[in-house]
């Protein structure tokens, strides 16, 4: 059945330049736009390795993939790849908070300079861009500078954080964990000033930890053994080696948690309808799913103990600091709860998936995925 936008019009099947298609969110959208809709995809990646199950040839959709090796910070390709596409979406970015403080110039570069080109593309070829940012451009809350104890601090007017109201509350320049936060928030004004200027047309999509199946690496089987990858592939490892789960500062940042498949629908809401997306920065989470990391931490040990069928460590979790885990210049947001008002009115989207079901897919899939090499390695450590 042909395919129908939210005006109940219908909808011209597209060419997208996906930058940055191999990664977590990437291999979920290509995945999405294979199997449930007709548009083509010019994927754009350094690795492809989250994607091969869909390059493989002999697929209903093999003509309507293409995968591009090109490192987008230097390939002259790119601007090909842009023309020949009527919608570019963005999404290569250095992401990890390992990364913030410890390479910092990689992160400003990653997320600023790299992204420029693409901006530019767009604009000069009147392409429509789709650019990635993110819900880290808030920073912290008005709401976490009251004291502890505030009253105001439960009202939603001191931490909600809304598109085009709230400010951006980062730490000192010290505090080199705002990198990533301030390259973000200053492509969004170059894109946004791209379109009152030059009339290009955008969407900017703020994520709010997206999470599921293949999100980041396990260290020491798909990724470096020394990497940190973002919390729930740090609490997965954790979690599959039988290792107490860290909790940085003692858990007690807040987050809420969204389903990578219910984002992915919000996104492709966006690819469909340009007329109700262009112009606007959507936030995209789960207000309903919030909890503290520790609580992530205990409701993550109790799913996996259901899936894998083992018991749970007498001490399942230990204290650290920031300091040790992250080292010299980390900070953290507070609080992260999406105002929702924008993207409901525009796109009429709502996240659908709990956070318990969604932990239960998500660590079903890493037990199913890992255990078994995990074992090896622990095996052979014993051994040697
Ligand atoms: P990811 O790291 O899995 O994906 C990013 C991809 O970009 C990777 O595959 C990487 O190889 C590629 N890439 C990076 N630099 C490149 C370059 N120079 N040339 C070619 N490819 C390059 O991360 P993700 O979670 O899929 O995030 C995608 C976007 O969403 C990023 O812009 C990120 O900042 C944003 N975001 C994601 C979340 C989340 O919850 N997952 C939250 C906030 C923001
Ligand atoms: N965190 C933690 N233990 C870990 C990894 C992360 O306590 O092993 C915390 C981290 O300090 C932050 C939260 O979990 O408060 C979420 O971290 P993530 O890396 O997912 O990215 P963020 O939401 O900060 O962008």
């Amino acid at each position: 059945m042909a395919r129908l936008d939210l005006d109940g019009g219908g909808i011209e099947k597209l060419t997208i330049c996906m930058i940055g298609g191999g990664g977590f969110i990437g291999s979920h959208l290509c995945e999405t736009l294979m199997y449930e809709t007709q548009h083509r995809v010019l994927a754009i990646d350094v690795y492809s390795d989250k994607i091969e199950h869909l390059l493989e040839q002999g697929h209903p959709w093999s003509d309507r993939i293409e995968f591009h090796r090109i490192n987008i910070k230097h390939d002259p390709r790119l601007e090909g790849l842009i023309k020949m596409a009527d919608l570019t979406i963005n999404l290569a970015a250095i992401c990890t908070p390992a990364d913030y403080n410890t390479r910092p110039l990689d992160t400003i570069y990653s997320n600023f300079i790299d992204a420029l080109p693409v901006v530019k593309y767009c604009s000069e070829n009147n392409k429509r861009l789709i650019h990635f940012s993110t819900c880290e451009v808030y920073g912290k809350t008005i709401g976490s500078f009251l004291p502890k104890d505030h009253p105001l601090r439960q009202d939603p007017d001191f931490y909600l954080l809304k598109e085009d109201k709230s400010p951006c509350i980062f730490g000192p320049i010290e505090k080199q964990r705002w990198s990533y936060a301030c390259a973000k928030q200053l492509i969004e004004r170059l894109v946004y000033a791209e379109g009152a200027e030059n009339g290009l047309e955008f969407t900017i999509v703020r994520p709010f930890n997206w999470i599921g199946p293949r999100m980041d690496f396990i260290p020491g089987i798909d990724g470096p053994s020394e990497g940190v990858p973002r919390v729930l592939a740090c609490f997965s490892n954790g979690l599959l080696r039988g290792e107490p789960l860290k909790l940085v500062d003692g858990g007690q940042s807040q987050r809420t948690f969204v389903y990578i498949k219910d984002a992915i629908e919000a996104v492709l809401r966006m690819i469909e309808n340009p007329s109700r997306a262009n112009g606007h920065i959507f936030n995209v989470g789960n207000p309903n799913n919030e909890v503290t990391v520790r609580q992530l931490a205990e409701l993550m040990i109790e799913i996996y103990s259901k899936v894998s069928g083992q018991p749970p460590l007498e001490e399942p979790t230990i204290d650290i600091s920031s300091k040790e885990f992250y080292g010299e210049g980390y900070d953290d947001s507070d609080k992260r709860i999406p105002d929702m008002t924008i993207i409901k009115e525009q796109l009429e989207w709502e996240p659908k998936t709990s956070l318990s079901d969604l932990l239960e897919f998500t660590l079903t899939y890493q037990h199913k995925t890992y255990s078994h090499a995990v074992k090896q390695v622990l095996s052979k450590s014993i051994a040697s």
